[in-house]
């Protein structure tokens, strides 16, 4: 008889027990759901996304997380047109992913009947090869046909400032985009989650902004990811260039590579009478605009390794026009801004709220995954030419046997243009 007691006292205070455990625990979660739900109703949150910065990315991310039907408010910098050299070769998947996002008519097909509208303002350039010099010998090397492609194996070359201002425009009709001129200052950080900015805007007032999801595009002279990515980035070189204007090329849809010494130099036809010409320096030895060295160094030691002819008319008359407006910029790793917009969308399509962080957290961690193959790819053949010709010693051997690879022809040749053209 005691022994059936003493089970049952035992039976009992396990049950009892196991009854406060389960009370603590539902409660631990009912806090958490709790916090989740406060957040879909915190004050002043108008819209699910805050996307800092409407370059490429964030302009792109936010026409398509519009149509999406997400409210999004889009804080930008500097509304104006950027002028800077970068961004000016749209591969031939850029402009899959355009189409993928609805954008395409930005960069409307030749055919089109709308491309005489969007080519006056963008004035985009086919560019189907890539046409390679070096010590008097050249050669083209084109993109490969791909069957699975919907378009020719095509990209475009254009004035970066003129699509950014495009897309920027295209973003701001949707009415679901609040875009406004303001910088960000901080990011606002509560339990490991970003929950909002601090923001200048163009009156000067200091704003606080919160909404479920914040999407930091800020390009890749970046402050606002300095606190949270730790890897320091070498600039091994620096790029030189400047616009001759009043000037087509006798070959206007190749970008043409002078495999120069000490470092490579491009020409390539960014509008319908302007070309684009940039020379790499090595970031320890860059001659001074003010004092006229770097003049010199583009007349006396690039042109004279340019084909003679037109492509050196073409450099040697935007050194003697453009003096003011040479701008130099850090040879920075590509990204492959589309093709995230891209994924970031189709992964938070299904949700019907962006306001349970945790759900959000997963997503963004598979985003980093799904990305990976495309940057990956994309960013180690940038990061390793530039390597290789830059920090090399031998450096010469280096450039003649990337020249004999790239024209050798096969799978080889046509191995490197699949991955230029992404
Ligand atoms: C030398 C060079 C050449 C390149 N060439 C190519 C190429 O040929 N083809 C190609 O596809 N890619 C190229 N790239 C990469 C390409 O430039 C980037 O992929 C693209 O510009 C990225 O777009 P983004 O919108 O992320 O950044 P960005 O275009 O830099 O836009 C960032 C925006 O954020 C704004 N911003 C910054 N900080 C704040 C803040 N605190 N608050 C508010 N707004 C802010 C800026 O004003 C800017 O408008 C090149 C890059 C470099 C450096």
């Amino acid at each position: 008889m005691a022994t059936t007691y003493t089970w049952l006292w035992t039976l009992l205070a396990f049950i009892l027990t196991w009854m406060v455990f389960d009370l603590i625990k539902r409660k631990k979660v009912g806090t958490e759901e709790t916090e989740v739900d406060a957040e879909e109703t915190r004050d002043g949150e108008a819209h699910d996304v805050i996307i800092v910065g409407a370059g490429v990315a964030g302009a792109a991310l936010a026409y398509a997380l519009a149509k999406d039907w997400r409210r999004v408010h889009v804080i930008e910098r500097d509304l104006k047109e950027p002028q800077r050299f970068m961004g000016e070769l749209m591969q031939p998947r850029g402009r899959l992913m355009l189409a993928q996002l609805g954008l395409e008519g930005l960069l409307s097909s030749l055919n089109s009947s709308s491309y005489s509208l969007q080519h006056k303002i963008i004035e985009a350039q086919e560019i189907k090869s890539l046409a390679i010099y070096k010590d008097g010998k050249n050669d083209t090397l084109y993109f490969p046909d791909n069957k699975n492609f919907p378009y020719e194996s095509a990209g475009r070359l254009l004035r970066n400032g003129r699509l950014v201002q495009r897309l920027r425009k295209k973003a701001a009709s949707h009415a679901n985009v609040q875009l406004e001129e303001g910088t960000v200052k901080f990011l606002i950080e509560e339990k490991g989650a970003v929950k909002g900015v601090i923001y200048k805007n163009s009156a000067g007032e200091e704003i606080t902004a919160f909404a479920p999801l914040t999407v930091v595009c800020d390009g890749c002279y970046s402050n606002l990811r300095r606190s949270a990515v730790h890897n320091k980035e070498e600039v091994l070189s620096y790029f030189v260039g400047y616009v001759t204007k009043n000037t087509r090329l006798e070959d206007p849809h190749s970008m043409h590579l002078i495999f120069s010494k000490p470092l490579p130099c491009v020409v390539y036809q960014i509008t319908s009478n302007e070309v684009r010409c940039a020379a790499e320096v090595p970031a320890d030895s860059i001659p001074s605009i003010a004092n006229g060295e770097m003049v010199n160094f583009l007349k006396k030691t690039v042109a004279p390794q340019i084909p003679d002819g037109n492509l050196r008319e073409t450099f040697l008359k935007g050194v003697e026009e453009g003096l003011l407006e040479i701008k130099t910029t850090a040879t920075k790793r590509m990204m492959v801004a589309l093709s995230d917009v891209l994924i970031l969308r189709n992964l938070l399509r299904p949700l019907p709220s962006l306001g349970n962080t945790k759900k959000v957290l997963e997503l963004v961690k598979s985003f980093y995954n799904i990305r990976q193959p495309m940057s990956a790819t994309v960013n180690t053949l940038a990061h390793v030419f530039s390597e290789l010709l830059v920090a090399t010693t031998a450096r010469e051997g280096m450039r003649q046997s990337c020249f004999n690879y790239l024209s050798s022809g096969g799978f080889r040749t046509s191995g490197m243009m699949a991955i230029l053209g992404a």
